[in-house]
C-alpha cells in the first residue's frame, strides 16, 4: 500500500529559520573567530586557486554607493586609464590630512578569492572566501611547502584536508593565522554536486567594470563639491563625462 501523505506537518523551526536567513555566496569570517574550509582545486586549467580582484571603493554612481573596478588590473584598452587611480594619486598629493586620508580611501584594493566549502555550511555549496594578500601569501606557502614534500595539495578532491583561518582583533589591527590540518576530507563526502556547482570566481564575483567615461561620470558625482576637478582632469573629459 502507497504511504499516505499527511495532512499537515510539524514547524521544522532549523528549516523555517534558516529559510529566513539571508545567504549570500561570500563567507564572512567574523572578528576573533575561526573557520575550518575546504578549497576546491582550481576551477580551470589556469592552475589559479585565486582571483585577484582590485575595487575602488566609496564611490557614488547615481545615487548609490559603488565600487569601481580598477582599470589599472581589469580594464581592456578600449575602456581607458583608471581615472579612479588618478583622482586617488591626485588625492594622496595633497597637503591637508583629510584630502590624503580620502586619496588613500580610494584607492584600489585587491583582495584574493578562493571558492570553499565551509566546515557546518557544507550543503550550501562553494562559497567565495575573500582574503588580504598576506593571507592568500599564507595559503600559498602551504600549497609550495607540500608541492616540496611531494604531499597530496589541500585542494586534491580526494586527498585534500580542511584548512583553518583563525581572525583575531577588528578593523586595522586585524590578523589572520592561517593552518592547515591533516585529516583527509574527499570533496564528495562533504558536497557530492561540487563538480556542478563549481564557481567561475570571476563571473561570481560580479566586478562593475564601467569605462573611464562611467567612471569620470561617478568620480564628478562623487567630489565635484569637494574637489576642483579641472585640476585632475581634463576640462573636456570632465564635460563630456558630465553630459553623457
Ligand atoms: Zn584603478
Amino acid at each position: 500500500m502507497a504511504l499516505q501523505k499527511p495532512k499537515w506537518g510539524t514547524p521544522n523551526i532549523k528549516a523555517n529559520k534558516e529559510s529566513t536567513m539571508k545567504r549570500t555566496v561570500f563567507v564572512d569570517i567574523k572578528p576573533d573567530s575561526k573557520i575550518r574550509v575546504r578549497f576546491l582545486p582550481p576551477w580551470d586549467s589556469d592552475g589559479m586557486l585565486f582571483f585577484a580582484a582590485f575595487n575602488h571603493y566609496r564611490y557614488l554612481d547615481e545615487k548609490e554607493k559603488r565600487a569601481w573596478a580598477c582599470l589599472t588590473r581589469h580594464g581592456t584598452e578600449a575602456d581607458g586609464a583608471c581615472a579612479c587611480c588618478e583622482m586617488s594619486d591626485y588625492l594622496k598629493k595633497q597637503r591637508t590630512k583629510d584630502e590624503k586620508r580620502q586619496g588613500r580611501d580610494v584607492e584600489a584594493r585587491g583582495r584574493w578569492y578562493s571558492q570553499v566549502l565551509v566546515e557546518g555550511m557544507e550543503g550550501e555549496g562553494p562559497k567565495l572566501l575573500a582574503l588580504s594578500k598576506t593571507t592568500a601569501d599564507q595559503i600559498i606557502d602551504i600549497l609550495q611547502l607540500q608541492a616540496t614534500d611531494d604531499e597530496a595539495f589541500f585542494t586534491d578532491p580526494e586527498q585534500g584536508t580542511w584548512i583553518q583561518i583563525e581572525r583575531k582583533g577588528a578593523k586595522l589591527e586585524t590578523t589572520y593565522t592561517v593552518l592547515p590540518t591533516s585529516k583527509r576530507v574527499p570533496l564528495s563526502g562533504l558536497f557530492p554536486e561540487w563538480e556542478d556547482k563549481m564557481l567561475n570566481v570571476q563571473e561570481a564575483l560580479g566586478l562593475k567594470i564601467g569605462d573611464r567615461k562611467t567612471q569620470l561620470a561617478s568620480i564628478i558625482e562623487t567630489f565635484s563639491k569637494t574637489v576642483e576637478l579641472d585640476d585632475v582632469f581634463p576640462i573636456e573629459e570632465l564635460t563630456s563625462a558630465a553630459t553623457e
